[in-house]
């Protein structure tokens, strides 16, 4: 079902031919980061901004995606803990995950690729992973072994792997944002893959409403919606990727010191901050703490608001102002 409705929007985009102008707005539709992103001005754009943006994508799903076996992220992967030279920009990816992973206590880890690969949330039959796999490939996750030297990076453990999905989206949303700004752009919603930056007043000066998805729900019906202003709102959720086996729900959000999927009770976690890349390593930490742990660590930071869906469909907030 979940893979009929993905065809259906993914049809929708071609059908719309990649380019939609609405009032005094246009949006930019594509496929990329594995997901489907828009790009919605508010402003009168120069003819070769959808070209501009799309190659804007491009040029970061090569550097940081997993799949591509040509990306950094897979030359520095797959490297044999050699160093691999890299451009500024995933060596600033790197950094930033490795304040988040300190920050977070090691909730958030970018050296999670061993378990990734092991519970495998993609394949069509999946099977429950056996305990010493699981161990196995917990031993290799350690954001510790990520040593940088100036634009150079190594991975101390030859078998440790990086996977960038609980941060690249709000990364790449940070950058095309600065981007759309250089390209003379005053007002944009960015959405990429349900990672939503917004900058920029409207003309009616109302802010941008964003809705929280109500867990499972197929409809896109938002369980609640914020409004925001030159911020970024970004969920992990346990419904974005998933298999049942036994009647219990196996999810993607893995908590790197057990190896298993986090047993938070929560559907979801949500961050909202001005950051992206803030905003999504926060809601992939945060929804491997829990409430009560997470509570302890926005309570450090300033203008964050964390939302959490319990598993009985509770809303909870948290918010810490400057
Ligand atoms: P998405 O919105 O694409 O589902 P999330 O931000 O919710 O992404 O992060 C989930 C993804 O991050 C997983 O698919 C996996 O690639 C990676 N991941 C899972 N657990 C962790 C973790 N504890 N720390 C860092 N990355 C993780
Ligand atoms: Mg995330």
């Amino acid at each position: 079902m979940k893979k009929l409705f993905l065809i259906l929007t993914i049809l929708l985009l071609f059908l719309l031919g990649g380019c939609q102008t609405k009032q005094d707005t246009v949006t930019y539709n594509g496929m990329f980061f594995d997901t489907v992103i828009s790009v919605t001005v508010y402003d009168t754009p120069k003819k070769t901004l959808e070209q501009d943006i799309m190659e804007f994508c491009r040029k970061y799903d090569n550097l940081l995606s997993r799949t591509n076996p040509e990306s950094e992220i897979s030359k520095i992967n797959s490297a044999q803990g050699n160093p691999t030279k890299v451009s500024p920009e995933t060596i600033e990816i790197l950094e930033k995950s490795i304040e988040y992973s300190q920050l977070t206590g090691g909730a958030f880890d970018i050296t999670i690729g061993p378990l990734v690969d092991l519970w495998d949330f993609k394949k069509s039959h999946p099977t429950l992973p056996d305990q010493k796999d699981i161990d196995e490939a917990l031993s290799h996750v350690d954001y510790t072994k990520i040593k940088i030297d100036k634009d150079t990076v190594t991975l101390e453990d030859p078998l440790a792997k990086i996977d960038l999905g609980g941060i690249a989206k709000g990364y790449i949303g940070d950058q095309l944002k600065t981007f759309l700004k250089e390209q003379g752009i005053q007002t944009a919603l960015i959405n990429l893959g349900g990672n939503i930056v917004v900058f920029g007043e409207k003309s009616d000066h109302s802010p941008f409403h964003i809705g929280i998805q109500k867990p499972f729900d197929e409809t896109g019906t938002p369980i609640t919606s914020m409004e925001i202003r030159d911020a970024s709102l970004v969920t992990s959720g346990v419904y974005e990727r998933y298999f049942e086996f036994n009647q219990t729900l196996y999810h993607h959000l893995l908590d790197p010191k057990t190896g298993m999927p986090s047993q938070s009770p929560l559907y979801s976690a949500t961050i909202l901050c001005e950051s992206s890349a803030q905003a999504d390593a926060l809601s992939t930490a945060c929804f491997v703490l829990g409430v009560d742990q997470s509570k302890e660590l926005i309570t450090q930071l300033k203008d964050v608001t964390a939302i959490f869906i319990t598993d009985d469909n509770q809303i909870k907030k948290l918010e810490t102002i400057d």
